[in-house]
């Protein structure tokens, strides 16, 4: 299984069980970052890592991150431009808008220039966008004349319905909508959204540590599988799928690496 979206250094950092199994069960993965000393940890890992579990490396400026103030914005803006000059980068982001409260939209002007920041280094580079969105699809349809120019555009926990996420693609931008536990959480809008998106457009992800189900304290790995066969089963009921939970990962991790590598490569 291929997880799209994960932020090893808080996993590694927040429980025991993600420590122990650090090398043993790593999964073809995307680490994202934000700050210098989360990257390190995931291009040190992902040097580590097992031949058959990638672990691709994403940095990017948080749009939270500006609401708190502080130089914090700005060394993450310099360390991605940086890391992108130096070719370290397989992803750049997450980046994005988060306009879910007013103190969030308070620095909306800032997250406008960080965003068109990371579309022009995404372009210069020709690296995927990975994107964090809340409360803020506007903005990303404002931007689709500039995201279609991108390899790939990754929703990480997309928030639209399938007439938006399909209206994306109309646009001619090459976008993946990725689902965790949100599924399983019984968001109405990511069922909805999973179960009748194009299959060949959908990824999986944990968001770990961040996005745990109810009865979790953190997302992992292990939450990987539960979601495969739940979208087998949402598939089946809503489209004409009717593969096995192996057909579905065989999908989503071809997916996987078609949006993030631009190839067919799923080893
Ligand atoms: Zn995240």
């Amino acid at each position: 299984m291929t997880d799209a979206h994960c932020h090893l250094y808080y996993l590694l950092q927040h429980n025991q069980d993600a420590e122990r199994d650090r090398c043993r069960f790593i999964v073809p993965c995307v680490a994202s970052a934000w700050n210098p000393e989360d990257f390190r940890c995931h291009e040190e890992a992902s040097r580590n890592a097992p031949e058959d579990a990638r672990l691709l490396l994403g940095f990017g400026v948080h749009p939270q991150l500006p609401a708190h103030g502080g130089p914090d914005t700005t060394i993450s803006l310099e360390t991605m431009e940086q890391l992108a000059s130096e070719h370290r980068l397989d992803a750049v982001g997450e980046t994005g808008f988060d306009l879910y409260d007013a103190w969030f939209r308070e620095s909306e002007p800032e997250q406008d220039r960080i965003f068109a920041r990371h579309i022009e280094i995404a372009h210069e580079h020709g690296l995927p966008l990975v994107i964090h969105v809340r409360r803020a699809l506007h903005k990303i349809f404002a931007a689709s004349a500039y995201l279609k120019k991108l390899p790939a555009v990754i929703f990480h926990s997309w928030p639209g319905t399938p007439g938006d996420g399909d209206s994306l693609l109309k646009r001619g931008i090459n976008a993946f909508f990725s689902f965790g536990n949100a599924l399983v959480c019984n968001h109405k809008q990511a069922i909805r959204s999973a179960a009748l998106l194009p299959l060949h457009r959908i990824l999986l992800e944990t968001d770990a540590p961040y996005q745990p189900r109810r009865d979790c304290s953190y997302s992992y790995w292990t939450d990987l599988p539960v979601l495969g066969e739940l979208l087998v089963q949402l598939r089946r009921e809503n489209t004409d799928f009717s593969g096995s939970a192996d057909d579905m990962t065989t999908i989503i991790d071809s997916n996987f690496f078609r949006a993030f590598t631009g190839t067919n490569h799923t080893g």
